[in-house]
């Protein structure tokens, strides 16, 4: 059975997940939510879209009578996506949401609360679960070959541009660098370390107040306890490139990955060598494996359920509290 989607918001991520989607066998593009009508035109000549499967943000509840829509994937500014995805569940069908889920936790539990009520899916774009040379770590990690794990670094960041834009806006965006890519290095230190932080201190710097306005943070280095005693140290900016590296040590190996998340070859290496995993189109294999969740119930090895991005939300949460007062901070997950 195939995963019919509409994917609302049709902006640059929008238009990476679409053509990812041509190359899908499980999943398929057929429907489209937007505010702009030349652009649902566009999408409709390039990717074969019916009249029928077009809707704008106000008439997107009567998706509830389509028959022909499965799932609708969530792609709009961050403070968008727990009203939309409370009225996708509304109209009975599967979300795919976006990362960040939702600006703060309690948005992300009503997200979760109405899925459940509404006995649909819901699905955050995590798209590294799905990544060949990162699912190779974490088997390794699994079967003990790198010992017991001490130690995770993520550095996460890259110089962000128009300071008009969404991201830079608090309504808009919930945050700063931590909502929009230090949430990969939080991701990617439980993904890896195989374990949910017990604790966090962090520093934020602002080198530049006019851009970077109050609620939205340039920089912010964090450190987490895990309850196995490993630690991590995390980087998240919006003021420097180069930064999208995972290392993770134990006592008797190491793997490091750098690129560990960007859309571009993954690349990385552990005590046993190189890792030669095969390069994906990381939106292909997650929507291949998110019809497999919808449709066949199936278990990916790291979820990608509301409830774990819930945990994700609480933990930028926690970072910004620690920030705020300096003091290290209890995480209750
Ligand atoms: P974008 O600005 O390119 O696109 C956002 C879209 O939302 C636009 O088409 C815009 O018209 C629409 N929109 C609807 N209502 C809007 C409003 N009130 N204000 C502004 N825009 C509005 O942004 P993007 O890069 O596509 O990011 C969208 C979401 O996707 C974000 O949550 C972002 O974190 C996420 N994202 C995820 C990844 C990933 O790798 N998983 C990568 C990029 C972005």
């Amino acid at each position: 059975r195939v995963l019919r989607v509409a994917i609302m918001g049709l902006g640059s991520y929008g238009t990476r997940v679409a053509e990812a989607m041509q190359s899908c066998v499980k999943a398929k593009l057929v429907g489209v939510i937007s505010g702009t009508p030349s652009k649902i035109k566009d999408w409709q000549s390039k990717y074969g879209i019916p009249a029928k499967n077009c809707y704008n943000y106000e008439n997107f509840d009567s998706i509830k009578n389509n028959p022909d829509i499965d799932a609708v994937y969530v792609i709009t500014p961050n403070a968008l996506h727990h009203g939309m995805v409370l009225r996708v569940a509304k109209a009975g069908k599967h979300v795919i949401c976006e990362k960040p889920m939702a600006i703060n936790a309690k948005e992300g539990q009503e997200m979760v609360d109405a899925c459940k009520k509404a006995n649909v899916k819901l699905l955050v774009g995590y798209r590294m679960h799905f990544e060949p040379k990162t699912l190779e770590v974490i088997r390794m990690r699994n079967s003990g070959e790198f010992g017991k794990i001490l130690f995770f670094q993520g550095q996460c960041g890259f110089k962000i541009g128009d300071p008009t834009q969404w991201r830079l806006n608090k309504q808009l965006a919930g945050g700063g660098s931590m909502m929009d890519i230090g949430i990969y290095a939080i991701n990617g230190s439980r993904y890896m370390t195989g374990e949910d932080p017990v604790w966090v201190t962090a520093q934020e710097t602002k080198t530049d107040p006019e851009k970077f306005k109050e609620g939205v943070d340039e920089t912010i280095q964090f450190q987490f306890g895990f309850p196995s005693g490993a630690t991590a140290s995390c980087l998240s900016t919006y003021n420097m490139n180069n930064l999208d590296r995972f290392f993770l040590d134990g006592e008797k190996g190491f793997a490091e990955m750098w690129p560990s998340t960007g859309y571009g070859p993954i690349q990385g290496r552990t005590h046993k060598g190189e890792l030669t995993q095969p390069v994906t189109t990381h939106q292909t294999v997650q929507m291949e494996e998110m019809a497999a969740i919808v449709f066949d119930n199936k278990q990916p090895v790291v979820p990608v359920n509301g409830e774990e991005a819930v945990k994700d939300l609480k933990i930028i949460e926690a970072i910004y509290q620690a920030a705020k007062t300096g003091s290290k901070v209890v995480i209750s997950l």
